[in-house]
């Protein structure tokens, strides 16, 4: 063979391409036994109503630190679950340490709501439904207390399969929230029948209030909708008091975000929950 083919030919093999193969492997391996040890764990994030300052709940974030001391982000690790068919696995032992959380507010008196998140894989699955429910009974939990959160991306991909569902979650008076909204381009005709309650606008839009006129103008509409069709509101990645005070000049209920608070192990949470409950967080400003 000459050396020009066999050049052409070699062009296919890339190295980079390999390790990142094996990498994923071994990071896929990892996050297996993860899940057999149950090594996964909760930061919260405080909710926070933007009225009055007062903390109205929290959302549940997976945490992962591997056996060698390092993390791995969510957003790594949540579409390597997805696509190796374990994320599933994964919400329903979110969904345990939320319960278990919410059981621990309780206790100390301050009973606040608590939003796990969820894929469309989940509700794909033919057994989730039930073991949700299953595991949410047993807890005792009032349901008004847990909040499903899910991307606006997936409900609109999967509309069909997915709106029975959150519509019987409804019924039962979990909330559903609407995650990463104003991202998915959701068409008007589903929006007025999503079976939500909360839509929670996404922080790209968040932090280009003030900045960009369309980031503005996109916040502006979803606050619109959400008044016309009856959703809550909450504001995801609030930074700087200057996106504070434009989405309290226009209204919005709720927010989330590092000006605040940024998520906390559990523990922390809980005494957080406990010096927050009945004093206003403005109030410390
Ligand atoms: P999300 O549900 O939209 O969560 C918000 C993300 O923004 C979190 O990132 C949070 O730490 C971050 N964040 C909160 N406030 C601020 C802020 O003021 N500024 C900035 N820059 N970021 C802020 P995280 O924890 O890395 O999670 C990323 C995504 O991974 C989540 O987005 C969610 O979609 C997904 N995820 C996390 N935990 C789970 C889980 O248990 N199950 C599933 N299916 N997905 C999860
Ligand atoms: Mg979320
Ligand atoms: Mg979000
Ligand atoms: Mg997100």
């Amino acid at each position: 063979a000459s050396a020009a083919r066999d050049g052409k030919r070699f062009a296919f093999y890339n190295p980079g391409q390999e390790q990142s193969v094996r990498k994923r492997q071994t990071l896929l391996d990892k996050l297996k036994s993860a899940l057999e040890n149950q090594a996964f764990s909760l930061a919260l994030q405080p909710k926070v109503c933007l009225k009055s300052g007062q903390l109205k709940g929290f959302e549940a974030l997976a945490r992962w630190t591997t056996d060698d001391g390092s993390s791995v982000s969510p957003g790594v690790f949540v579409p390597l679950a997805e696509t190796a068919g374990l994320i599933t696995e994964l919400d329903l032992q979110v969904l345990d340490m939320t319960l278990d959380v919410i059981q621990q507010l309780i206790a100390q008196d301050t009973p606040l709501p608590v939003a796990f998140n969820t894929s469309t894989l989940d509700l794909l699955n033919t057994s989730y439904m039930e073991v949700l429910l299953t595991r949410i009974e047993q807890s005792g939990i009032e349901h008004h207390l847990l909040d499903m959160e899910i991307t606006e991306t997936q409900v609109m991909e999967e509309y069909e399969q997915t709106a029975e569902q959150l519509a019987l979650l409804r019924q039962l008076g979990i909330g559903i929230s609407i995650d990463d909204f104003g991202t998915g381009y959701s068409s008007l005709a589903h929006i007025t029948d999503l079976p939500a309650s909360t839509l929670k606008i996404d922080q790209t839009f968040v932090r280009r209030l003030g900045e960009s006129e369309e980031a503005t103008h996109v916040v502006e509409m979803i606050l619109r909708l959400s008044e016309r069709f009856g959703f809550d509101v909450v504001a995801e990645g609030i930074e700087t008091r200057q996106q504070l005070q434009l989405l309290q000049a226009r209204g919005c209920q709720l927010g989330q975000g590092y000006l605040f608070a940024r998520p906390m192990p559990v523990a922390e949470a809980l005494q957080w929950a406990q010096e927050h409950h009945r004093t206003s967080l403005f109030q410390h400003n």
